[in-house]
Parts: C-alpha cells; structure tokens; sequence
C-alpha cells in the first residue's frame, strides 16, 4: 500500500493511491494536481548517512569511513512532492542525493541486526539537498550545509515494508531537467539497513516514525535555479522538486 498525506478542500487529508488517482480517507477521490503534497508522515528525529555508498564517497574524494558517518536534519527542512527547493544567492555547489527512507515503526534500542526488519514500518524517498559552500572544515557538523530550510524533499508516498521485498537491491536514479544525473542500486551501501538499526539502536532509542537516510550514490552535479529535479526509486516512486531563488521567499 502507498500512503500520502496532502492538504485539499481546506484541510489536511491521509490518503492511499488509488489507480493513478488519490483516494482521501473520507472516500473522496482526487488527481494528483488537486492536491498539495505534504511529507507522507509525521516526521520524528531524521538521521542522515554521509558517504554511504562507495562510488560516491570516490567522486567526493574522501577516505571511506570505518563506521557509520552520521548527522541529524531538522523537521525545519522538510518539504513535500512537488515543492520549491531554495537556492541562497551567490552559493556555487548545490547538489542532489536521491535517498532510501527508512521509516521506523516502533520503539527501538539494542536491536541485533538480525531483528531489525521487524522495527521498519517502511519505506519513503529522500532528496538530502546539500549547499557544499557552507561545509566547515574541521568539525564538519554539517549544520549549514544540510539544514536550511527545503533542503529535505520527501515522498510522496510512504510504502509499507510488505510491499519492498527487497530493499537492499532497489534501483535509484535522479533526473535533472529530464535528463538522468545519477544512477546506483542500494545494494551498494558500505552499512546496510539492519547495521544502521543496530549500530543506531546500541546507543539511543529510536521511535516510531523516526527516518533514517541512508546514503546516495555517484553523480551529484550543481543545479540552479529552475532547474526540476525527480529522484526515484524502483517500486517507491518519484519524487519531483524544482529549485528557486531567494526572491522565492521573500525573506
Ligand atoms: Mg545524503
């Protein structure tokens, strides 16, 4: 089952996809250009993995880490399917990373990995904008590059875990103006998902609806302004943003 939740008819609405067409939990059906995409659940703590697949963390240039390189993102950087990603004035490298969501469907701490499957409620789509100009060079909280505010595309839908048979061998790919940027398999990660829940788990609770993004693979280029961005991923979906300026907001 394919879940979304989308503001329409003057309200917030959960909603199941219904035949290329959204079917609202009152029983009314929409198409999706009546609607606003909003995230496909109500987001918890969100954990991002840098460098999780070998190819990218080659194209960046960096040693590959020994263990889980791990951040937090705020709930400030949420957006849904089809909304504006802002790019700040006078930043030179924006790009892209289509992500596996992995969403937690119960409270988790000290979980074996071979457990893990069972604390997953399923799956969503990520795109973990970054604004490279702002990495610090030392401590590398990576606060500024990561958290502004839309950097976090997400959805549109949240899949149930019965319906991704297997996650760890699911394809990505990200298009930028229609023409494809980025291609890898989530069989490639360096610390698959049952090691995430596991190392994660061995030292904090995990709650239900908690969001782990687990990594991207090579082909992160630049985009700017205007540019319309679809990450996908095999049997999840298509997740579409474009990018805006800073006359966007206003602000
Ligand atoms: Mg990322």
């Amino acid at each position: 089952m394919k879940h979304a939740r989308v503001a329409c008819f003057g309200s917030i609405h959960e909603a199941v996809a219904d035949d290329g067409k959204l079917c609202l939990a009152d029983g009314r059906i929409v198409d999706f250009d009546q609607v606003v995409w909003l995230p496909p659940l109500e987001v918890g703590t969100i954990f991002a993995l840098g460098l999780n697949y070998l190819d990218h963390a080659s194209e960046i240039s960096v040693n590959l880490p020994e263990e889980p390189l791990l951040f937090l993102k705020g709930p400030n950087t949420l957006i849904g399917h089809g909304g504006f990603t802002r790019r700040p004035a006078g930043a030179r490298m924006m790009h892209y990373e289509c992500e596996l969501a992995v969403v937690i469907g119960k409270k988790a701490r000290a979980v074996k990995r071979e457990d893990a499957y069972d604390y997953i409620a399923g799956y969503t789509i990520a795109n973990d904008y970054a604004i490279r100009d702002y990495l610090e060079n030392y401590y590398r909280p990576n606060l500024a590059v990561k958290n502004r505010d839309t950097l976090t595309p997400i959805g549109p839908w949240f899949v149930d875990k019965e319906a991704v048979k297997d996650p760890m061998n699911l394809k990505l790919y990200t298009y930028v103006n229609g023409e494809r940027k980025q291609e890898g398999s989530t069989k490639d990660m360096l610390f698959d998902i049952p090691f995430l829940i596991e190392y994660l788990s061995s030292f904090m609770t995990l709650n239900e609806n908690d969001v782990i993004l687990t990594g991207t693979p090579k082909g992160t280029v630049n985009v700017v302004e205007g540019d319309e961005v679809v990450v996908e991923i095999e049997g999840i979906g298509k997740l579409k943003n474009t990018i805006v300026a800073d006359s966007i907001f206003a602000r």
